[in-house]
């Protein structure tokens, strides 16, 4: 059984599944610079939830939206002297490309906003026609004071709504009310029955989800910040216009990657771009660093942590190549001489359980990495069997598939420096072998298991 926290009831629940399938809705990015590493924290979270999914043999349609248009696009767009669509259709491509170099391929379909006006503008005219909207001379608006459980996700009420970013505009009935479609006569603008104009920022969500799963579905995921307004703008534009609820079974929301202390954000500028972050880390190391956090907690994000995940990552990798270069030897006991394959299962034990107990990938790695102590410990007694051999590489190739990142490379060492370095310390080692100066040629072979790295004595 998957268990799964639900923001809307603040309980972990078991997840329900019908007829082995889940649709999955994830508010996509607003495109309009690079996306920064907080937002691949995010999308690197949600990857790793539907290949979990997956395993567990359920079929799940994930869909993400693309804003390609947006006042930050407009604006951006101005102060370049670019055509908005051309800005933004440039910055979807390089989110693409990073999600791709960050091995987050399980999106089923991007959806572009600007690709389903049609669905937007019918959205707006049921909830008009049921008495939920209105039209103004500057826009068409949600009237908030219909729906009687706004803010029913995040437990705020209509006041907080009018301290956040709500548009000033003294044609609303109720300064509360948000846009839902935006006239303007200024390009980029579509044809609607309202005039000229543009979506405002909620509607393109539940128009997009409505017209690929209908008025209600499984899962909605997002960033912390999305509960409040977007997402509670989201369950009222849809409840309203369909009259079913709920629109979603579970609302899954992942925490922040914080730069000492605070949001990593464009406004904020405190973010370091995933271009950036791959010209000095793989992505297999982001990919690692981020799943060392559970899904919902905070990320402090350091170079010092980003670090530790780099050498925790080389050491289990390791641990990965030398089990596959042993797999291909001759020299093997007949039957395992250790308890290995029990190791493996309370491994596997304790890997699943954590994963199923709403993604705990903290869990699972530090299973993961003790499990990696105790093969380095079997393969320095040359204690497992081939048959054992070949069952554990299989079952860290599931693992993989999982997270997402390699375990098992042909090249694991890193760098050629990594190589040179361990080539000297063998040098000396055996420099001192020769000297008969067992202790200090122990020492360093000690140090080295210490590290995952196992030295035979030929
Ligand atoms: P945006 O393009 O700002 O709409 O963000 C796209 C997604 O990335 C949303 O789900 C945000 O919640 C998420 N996101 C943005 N910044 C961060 C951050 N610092 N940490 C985690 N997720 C973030």
């Amino acid at each position: 059984m998957i268990k799964v926290y639900n923001t809307m009831t603040r309980e972990k629940e078991e997840l329900k599944v019908v007829n082995n399938k889940l649709k999955l809705f994830v508010c996509g990015p607003t495109v309009y610079d690079y996306s920064h590493i907080g937002h691949a924290r995010t999308y690197i979270s949600f990857d790793v939830i539907v290949r979990y999914l997956k395993h567990k043999g359920i079929s799940v349609f994930y869909l993400q939206n693309i804003t390609d248009i947006d006042d930050k696009i407009i604006n951006r767009a101005k102060e370049n002297g670019e055509d908005p669509l051309e800005l933004s259709h440039r910055f979807e491509k390089e989110y693409l490309e990073d999600m791709a170099l960050l091995n987050v391929n399980n999106v089923n379909f991007y959806a572009r906003a600007t690709e389903h006006m049609d669905e937007i503008i019918k959205q707006i005219e049921d909830l008009i026609n049921k008495g939920y909207a209105y039209d103004t001379e500057t826009g068409v608006y949600f009237d908030v004071s219909k729906f009687e459980d706004f803010g029913k996700l995040s437990n705020r009420n209509l006041d907080d709504l009018q301290n956040t970013r709500i548009e000033v505009d003294t044609t609303k009935k109720d300064a509360k009310d948000f846009a839902l479609w935006k006239k303007q006569d200024e390009k980029p603008y579509w044809d609607s029955p309202w005039g000229n104009g543009r979506p405002g920022w909620h509607i393109e969500d539940t128009a997009i989800t409505e017209s690929y799963f209908g008025p209600q579905y499984n899962i909605h995921g997002g960033g912390l910040d999305l509960i409040f307004p977007h997402h509670d703008a989201e369950i009222a534009q849809m409840e309203a216009a369909s009259g079913k609820e709920p629109l979603v079974e579970y609302w899954m929301h992942t925490g922040f990657l914080n730069v000492r202390g605070e949001k990593m954000s464009k406004s904020l500028g405190n973010f370091i771009t995933i271009k950036e972050l791959l010209k000095d880390y793989s992505p297999e190391v982001y990919r690692f660093f981020v799943l060392s956090t559970h899904y919902r907690s905070p990320i402090d994000f350091s170079d010092d942590i980003l670090k530790q995940a780099e050498n925790s990552l080389k050491r289990i990798q390791n641990t990965g190549n030398n089990l596959l270069e042993r797999a291909n030897s001759e020299d093997l006991p007949e039957s395992d001489l250790s308890d290995i394959l029990s190791e493996l299962s309370t491994f596997k034990k304790e890997f699943f359980d954590a994963m199923d107990n709403d993604f705990n990938t903290p869990i699972a790695l530090s299973s993961l990495f003790e499990f990696t102590h105790k093969i380095n410990k079997a393969l320095n007694d040359n204690s497992i069997s081939k048959d054992s051999l070949d069952l554990i590489v299989n079952s860290l190739r599931i693992i993989e598939e999982i997270l997402g990142f390699s375990i098992i490379q042909e090249d694991n060492l890193g760098s050629d420096l990594s190589d040179d370095l361990l080539d000297i310390i063998t040098e000396v080692r055996q420099d001192l072998r020769a000297k008969k100066d067992w202790d200090s040629a122990d020492k360093i072979r000690d140090k080295l298991a210490e590290l995952d790295i196992s030295l035979e004595d030929k």
